[in-house]
C-alpha cells in the first residue's frame, strides 16, 4: 500500500529559494509610473520596502540564499509533511495518485508566514522598526503579526472594517503575538479620515485598508509596508513549498503530471508551482501541466485580459502587467469563498498568458462539496480558498477513473479552514448562493484601465 507522510529533515529544509525570472523566456514586462507610463526605478519603491525585497523583486539570478536566521524560524513548522491521499483515492475509486503538501501546520495556520518571516527578516536588517499592512479575513494579517513577533518588529494592521467586527478570532492572534489590530477607515492616517468625513458608517474594503497601510509606512520613517501576495519576492519566498515537496515527491518515486492550487493573488500556487514549471521552461518535463483555480464570481485569469492595471483601488500602486478584472473591481457580498482580489502574481499571468499554465473557475457550492469529500476521506477541514484546489483534484481524479489513467496529482494544501466555520456553516445549511461575475461587467471595468502602448 505505500506510505501515508512523507517528511523531510529539519536539515533538509532548502537552502536557497528558486528564482523563475531566470528561465523565463522572455523577461517580465516592468511595473511602470503611472503618470509617465515609463518603467519605475528601484528607488521609487524604496519609500516602502527595504532594499534586500526590491532587489529580489527585479533579480534575475536563479539561487538565492536563505538566511540562516530565517531558516532557523523555519524549523518551527518546516519541512511541512507531504501526503499521499490514499483514503481520498479509496473514496473516489480513482486509479489516479493523488499527493498533498499540508502547509495548515504553521502556527498560523497557512503558507502565509513563509514570506512574513523573511519579509520580516530583511526590515530588520535595515533598521525598520515596524511593519504595517492591511488585512481582510486576517489571514495575512495574523501571519505578519508571528513574523514580524520573531524579529521583534512593532507591527500595525489594518483591518476590513466588517471583518473586525464580524470575524474576531484572527484579530485576537494577531493581537496575542503583539500587534496592534485597526479597523479600516480609521482616524489613523489622511485617507481613512477622509473616508469617515464622507461615509461615517463605511464597511471599509481592502483597496481602503491598503491605502492606510502604505500612507502609514510612508509618513513614518522607522516603518515600511509589506505585502502577503502579488509580489515577485513574496512568490520567490513561496518556493520553498515546491522545492520540498519536489524531494519528497522523488521519496515517494512519483512525479506529478498535473497540478492544482487555488489562487486569490498567486503566492500559494506559485511557490508550489514554479520549482516543477522550472522542468517544463527547460523542456525537460513538457508534458507537466500546472492548473490555476479561482472562483466564478472573481475570475481574473478565466475571464479577466492581460494588460497593465493598478494593483489597488485607490491607484496609488504602480502599474502592474497582469490578468486584471479592473481595479474597480467589487467583490460580491454574497461571495464567502475567499479570493477577491482583482488582479493576480504578474509571473502567474505571464506564464499562463503564454501557455504554460491554464486556469479554471468554479462555483463556491460545489467547491465546498469537494472540500467536504476531502474532509470526509482525509480528515481535514481545509479553507475556502483551499477548496478551490481540492475541487480540481477531485474533477480531475474522477476524469482518470473514466480514462482509466494512472496520473499523479500534486495540490498545494494552502491552510485549515478553523477561522472559516462560518462560511463552512453556511455551505453545510444550503445558505451559500452561486453567482458569476458577468462578463459585460469586466468589459465595464476595462473602460477605467489605464491605457499603455
Ligand atoms: C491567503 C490565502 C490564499 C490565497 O492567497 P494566494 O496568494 O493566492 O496564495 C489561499 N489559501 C490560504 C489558506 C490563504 O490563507
Amino acid at each position: 500500500m505505500g506510505e501515508t507522510k512523507f517528511l523531510l529533515d529539519e536539515n533538509e529544509i532548502p537552502k536557497a529559494w528558486y528564482n523563475i525570472q531566470a528561465d523565463l523566456p522572455t523577461p517580465l514586462d516592468p511595473p511602470l509610473n503611472p503618470a509617465t507610463k515609463e518603467p519605475i526605478g528601484p528607488d521609487a519603491l524604496a519609500r516602502i520596502f527595504p532594499l534586500g525585497l526590491i532587489k529580489q523583486e527585479v533579480s534575475r539570478e536563479r539561487w538565492i540564499s536563505i538566511p540562516e536566521e530565517v531558516r532557523d524560524v523555519y524549523r518551527l513548522w518546516r519541512p511541512t509533511p507531504l501526503y499521499r491521499a490514499k483514503r481520498l483515492e479509496k473514496a473516489l475509486k480513482t486509479p489516479a495518485k493523488i499527493y498533498y503538501k499540508w502547509e495548515g501546520v504553521s502556527p498560523p495556520g497557512s503558507h502565509k508566514p513563509n514570506t512574513a518571516v523573511a519579509q520580516a527578516y530583511y526590515n530588520m536588517k535595515e533598521g525598520v522598526r515596524r511593519l504595517t499592512t492591511e488585512t481582510g479575513a486576517g489571514q495575512w494579517g495574523s501571519a505578519l503579526a508571528f513574523g514580524t513577533m520573531l524579529f521583534d518588529l512593532k507591527c500595525t494592521i489594518y483591518m476590513v472594517k466588517v471583518s473586525y467586527e464580524q470575524k474576531p478570532y484572527r484579530r485576537v492572534m494577531m493581537e496575542s503575538w503583539g500587534a496592534e489590530c485597526i479597523p479600516s477607515p480609521s482616524e489613523r492616517t489622511q485617507y481613512g479620515k477622509k473616508v469617515l468625513k464622507e461615509d461615517s458608517k463605511c464597511p471599509g474594503s481592502l483597496g481602503i485598508a491598503i491605502s492606510e497601510a502604505i500612507e502609514d509606512a510612508a509618513t513614518h520613517d522607522d516603518t515600511k509596508y509589506s505585502l502577503g501576495s502579488v509580489l515577485n519576492h513574496v512568490l520567490l519566498h513561496q518556493t520553498i513549498v515546491g522545492l520540498e515537496a519536489k524531494k519528497q515527491m522523488d521519496m515517494a518515486g512519483d512525479y506529478p503530471d498535473v497540478i492544482f492550487g487555488c489562487v486569490g493573488g498567486g503566492s500559494n500556487f506559485s511557490g508550489l508551482v514554479f520549482p516543477f514549471v522550472a522542468d517544463k521552461l527547460t523542456g525537460e518535463k513538457p508534458e507537466l501541466r500546472a492548473v490555476s483555480c479561482e472562483p466564478k464570481a472573481c475570475p481574473t485569469l478565466t475571464k479577466g485580459p492581460y494588460t497593465y492595471d493598478f494593483g489597488d483601488t485607490a491607484q496609488t500602486t504602480p502599474l502592474l502587467k497582469m490578468h486584471t478584472l479592473g481595479h474597480s473591481f467589487v467583490p460580491p457580498p454574497i461571495h464567502s469563498g475567499g479570493l477577491r482580489y482583482h488582479g493576480d502574481a504578474p509571473l502567474l499571468c505571464k506564464l499562463t498568458n503564454e501557455k504554460y499554465m491554464e486556469a479554471v473557475a468554479y462555483h463556491q457550492n460545489e467547491v465546498f462539496k469537494a472540500a467536504k469529500i476531502f474532509a470526509q476521506a482525509e480528515g481535514f477541514i481545509v479553507a475556502p480558498e483551499t477548496a478551490h484546489a481540492v475541487k480540481g483534484v477531485i474533477d480531475e481524479a474522477l476524469k482518470c477513473k473514466e480514462t482509466k489513467k494512472e496520473k499523479v496529482i500534486l495540490f498545494n494544501n494552502s491552510g485549515h479552514g478553523y477561522f472559516d466555520l462560518g462560511a463552512w456553516d453556511a455551505f453545510l445549511h444550503g445558505k451559500l448562493v452561486d453567482y458569476e461575475y458577468p462578463a459585460e461587467q469586466v468589459k465595464k471595468a476595462l473602460v477605467k484601465v489605464p491605457k499603455v502602448k
